[in-house]
């Protein structure tokens, strides 16, 4: 597969996909943008507005059409669907979710059957699972943001706390998009050092405090952010920006995203986060990092997780 993104379809056109439409035309990303969401208002509404941009940037189509309508597209993101109320988990989404992509799949893969797919609705790693189902699609086909922003997030946090570059920041959060997510703590690096290497070298202390109060940072952002303005979009935004434009480079570029597991980790069929090599062909190949003891634990746990709600999904 050799692809450039020329037409991208955002199915559901809410905060995360009205956004990621912004982002999009805002970095010339994409040609031609096709929205879609069953309330045709908003996607007009938003189309109109989002017109108005592009005397500001790069040229860029953007249309509205009917879920049945959306054919011939290169990447397709699905941002369709319930999303969390305050309080709510991701978790709590998924029979929804689930009823809404039935009504959007097989159709949307048979009418764009060489196209990428990225899910971002939530539980992302539930839905991707789903998706891969109802669609028949392969896994480097059909994958989803997963953990792209939990590792955005740890990255920031890191940042913060040696006060350096989040550029010079390396680390992953792995497994599932939620709650039993896991912070790789024995792989976060700044430049070349170990975080608690950079830690001895900077005389910033990295204590066990510290680390626990970026991982509930990192975990409890999504409910911070919903309980003070009603949903994240912003980031979520970016980052597929970022993946469509690793989408159309030759070149591979690393993110934890949630593609299905085929025997890595002795895990099959479930669906969550790994680092994952992206690139022209997709998302290519997950790649199995070497974790402490206590992380293999966390991500077998996360796994168990999602095993679990995937057995209470019906298909009826
Ligand atoms: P939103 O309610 O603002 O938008 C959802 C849109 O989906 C609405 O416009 C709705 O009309 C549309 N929709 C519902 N059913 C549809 C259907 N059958 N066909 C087409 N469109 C349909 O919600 P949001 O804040 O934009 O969030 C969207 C999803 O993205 C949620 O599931 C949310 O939890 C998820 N999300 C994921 C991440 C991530 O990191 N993966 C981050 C933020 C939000």
């Amino acid at each position: 597969m050799n692809r450039g993104l020329g037409r991208v379809a955002i199915v559901g056109v809410g905060d995360v996909g009205s956004t990621t439409a912004y982002s999009l035309i805002n970095a010339g990303a994409v040609r031609e943008i096709v929205l879609t969401d069953v309330n045709r208002a908003r996607a007009d509404g938003e189309r109109m507005d989002l017109e108005h941009c592009v005397p500001f940037t790069r040229p860029v189509n953007i249309e509205v059409r009917a879920v049945g309508e959306v054919e011939r597209c290169d990447l397709v993101v699905v941002t369709a669907g319930a999303a969390q109320r305050p309080g709510e988990s991701r978790l709590d989404l998924v029979q929804r979710n689930v009823d809404i992509f039935k009504t959007l799949f097989p159709a949307l893969s048979r009418n764009n059957p060489d196209s990428i797919f990225l899910i971002v609705s939530n539980p992302v790693d539930i839905m991707t699972r789903a998706a891969l189902k109802l669609s028949g699609l392969p896994p480097a086909q059909l994958f989803g943001s997963g953990t792209i922003l939990d590792t955005a997030r740890f990255r920031a946090l890191i940042s913060d706390h040696f006060n350096v570059s989040a550029a010079n920041v390396h680390g992953h959060v792995i497994g599932e998009h939620g709650d039993s997510e896991v912070l790789v703590w024995s792989r976060a690096r700044v430049g070349p050092f170990y975080a608690d290497e950079y830690s001895g070298i900077s005389g910033i202390p990295l204590a066990d405090a510290d680390k626990e109060r970026i991982d509930r940072s990192v975990r409890r952002a999504a409910y911070e952010i919903i309980e003070r303005k009603g949903s994240t979009h912003f980031a979520i935004g970016s980052a597929c920006t970022r993946l469509v434009q690793s989408l159309q480079d030759p070149k591979g570029s690393l993110y934890s995203l949630s593609r299905r597991f085929e025997g890595i980790y002795g895990l099959d069929g479930v669906c969550m986060s790994i680092p994952t090599l992206v690139s022209r062909s997709g998302a290519d190949r997950q790649i199995e990092l070497a974790l402490s003891g206590g992380e293999r634990a966390a991500l077998m746990e996360s796994a168990e997780v999602l095993e679990e709600v995937w057995r209470n999904v019906t298909f009826d």
